[in-house]
């Protein structure tokens, strides 16, 4: 495509084999984006999304800091990133008091750690072409907090002052980063929580409905566009109105 609003640009996206992933390298590609996606395992339609667009796969576990750094190193020097969605996320949930410290490792490691990774790889190539989009993906409960999730909302309030500080860092280079705050979106993640804590949700939800994972690419692509310009430091809720 000619004229997408991402037309000409190169893009990774971390977590891109499912879920709110998929649907933002689906929304790029569909906007004429070349796009990379970094994840375990290979898309069930890899080969349906490639016909959409140059799409590529990293193999990759995000939480092994050393082989993540080493993977996106090796891919901007083909070419440096023009975006970079920091996507790739887990949940192990349980009380504070009872949770092995693996688990906080774990969720820090994949959700947190992974992102300061990848971002600090992907701006360096940008500010050298004094361009670019980071867009890390955080969540409602990094801003609200979640009981049963102290790890989780760590790692998600630890992106929001991650992308707070490093967009004040590479501003004045022409780079721009956001994190955007997804609600309860329907995906594999969610796919568990019981059916009597789902219908309790929604109904905390103003818009009355879970969202999909379209309706957050479609956040994703516009801090990915020229259209947010002017758009730096900033958590946008994809959240229904829940928690306002
Ligand atoms: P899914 O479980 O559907 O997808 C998670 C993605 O992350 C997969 O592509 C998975 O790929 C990848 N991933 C997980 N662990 C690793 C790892 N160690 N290394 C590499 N890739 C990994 O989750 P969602 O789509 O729901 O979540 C996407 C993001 O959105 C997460 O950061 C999540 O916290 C956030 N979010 C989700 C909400 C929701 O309601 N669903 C709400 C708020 C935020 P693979 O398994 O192939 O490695």
């Amino acid at each position: 495509m000619e004229h997408g609003m991402l037309s000409g640009r190169r893009c990774l996206v971390t977590g891109g084999s499912k879920g709110i992933g998929k649907a933002v390298v689906e929304a790029f590609l569909r906007e004429g984006a070349a796009v990379d996606y970094l994840s375990r395992s290979k898309a069930d339609d890899h080969d349906s999304l490639a016909a959409m667009g140059p799409l590529g796969w990293l193999a990759c576990d995000v939480s092994d800091a050393e082989a993540l750094e080493a993977v996106v190193e090796e891919a901007v020097k083909t070419a440096p990133y023009d975006v970079v969605v920091n996507n790739a996320g887990v949940t192990r949930d349980g009380l504070s008091f009872r949770m092995p410290l693996d688990d906080w490792r774990a969720v820090i490691d994949t959700n947190l750690t992974s992102a300061f990774i990848v971002s600090r790889v992907a701006a360096r190539a940008m500010i050298k072409r004094r361009s670019g989009s980071v867009i890390n993906v955080a969540s409602v409960v990094g801003l609200v907090g979640n009981g049963g999730q102290t790890n989780y909302s760590a790692s998600k309030a630890g992106l929001i002052g991650l992308t707070k500080s490093l967009a004040r860092e590479v501003a004045s280079r022409g780079v721009r980063v956001n994190a955007i705050a997804p609600g309860y979106i329907d995906t594999a993640m969610t796919e568990a929580i019981p059916e009597t804590a789902k219908s309790a949700l929604r109904e905390r939800i103003p818009l009355g409905r879970t969202g999909t994972p379209a309706e957050v690419a479609s956040v994703a692509l516009f801090l990915a566009s020229d259209l947010a310009s002017y758009v730096t430091g900033e958590v946008i809720r994809i959240d229904g109105g829940m928690a306002m």
